[in-house]
């Protein structure tokens, strides 16, 4: 089993090839899934959170307090700290996933994630796949996928990593600013060339 790294900034197309992969029968898990799964289940995890933002952070029935995490961390310019928090349980789970995927025979696995090689290149993945489309079409999908304004996404993209300096942690690039179609195509034909089916 090939395991594969899906990364790109903001509305570059990486969902989209992601389940592409998956409707080959990839066996694909997403980054920010996995993130909201542990914050609700893994006790180290939620015990961590609750000393660094507050008992707050989770109510009463222990389920995440979103909107309480979502002010200290994004609105009080605490993101690193989260993601250092969070980063670590989601790479142990990432792995687990890799070894049940192993296990149940699939061909490919795909892990989805905008942050993804910020602190180098994760030693589970054989390849990464770096997504890339233009700022302005990303800005204008983005904004009509999630019905908010231009600004807005721009406000969420100033806060992700700067792709073209992490090239050089990237074996394959897609890029996708033309239709679905091209993206479908270019998407098919990289996963047959992995699972060296082409
Ligand atoms: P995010 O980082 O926000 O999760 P993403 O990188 O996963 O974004 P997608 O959600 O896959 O990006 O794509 C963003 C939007 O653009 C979606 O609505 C998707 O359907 C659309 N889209 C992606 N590629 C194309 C394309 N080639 N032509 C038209 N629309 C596209």
């Amino acid at each position: 089993m090939i395991t594969v790294g899906i990364t790109g900034g903001i509305g570059s197309g990486k969902s989209t090839v992601a389940s592409i992969w998956d409707s080959l029968s990839a066996k694909v898990v997403y980054a920010d899934d996995l993130a909201k799964h542990l914050m609700q289940t893994d006790p180290d995890l939620k015990n961590k959170l609750s000393e660094t933002f507050g008992m707050e952070t989770y109510n009463s029935d222990g389920s995440l307090n979103k909107p309480h995490l979502i002010k200290e961390a994004f609105h009080k310019n605490r993101v690193e700290e989260l993601n250092s928090i969070v980063h670590p349980a989601i790479r142990i789970e990432a792995i687990s996933c890799i070894k049940r995927a192993k296990k149940k025979g699939y061909k490919l696995f795909a892990y989805e994630a905008a942050i993804l090689l910020n602190e180098g290149r994760p030693e589970y993945l054989d390849v990464v796949l770096l997504v890339s489309s233009k700022r302005e079409t990303r800005l204008e999908r983005v904004s009509e996928r999630d019905s908010v304004d231009i600004s807005d996404v721009e406000a969420r993209m100033a806060k992700q990593p700067d792709f073209s300096s992490l090239e050089h942690l990237v074996d394959y690039t897609i890029e996708n600013d033309g239709t679905l179609e091209e993206l479908k195509v270019k998407s098919v034909n990289l996963y047959h060339e992995l699972i060296g089916n082409p």
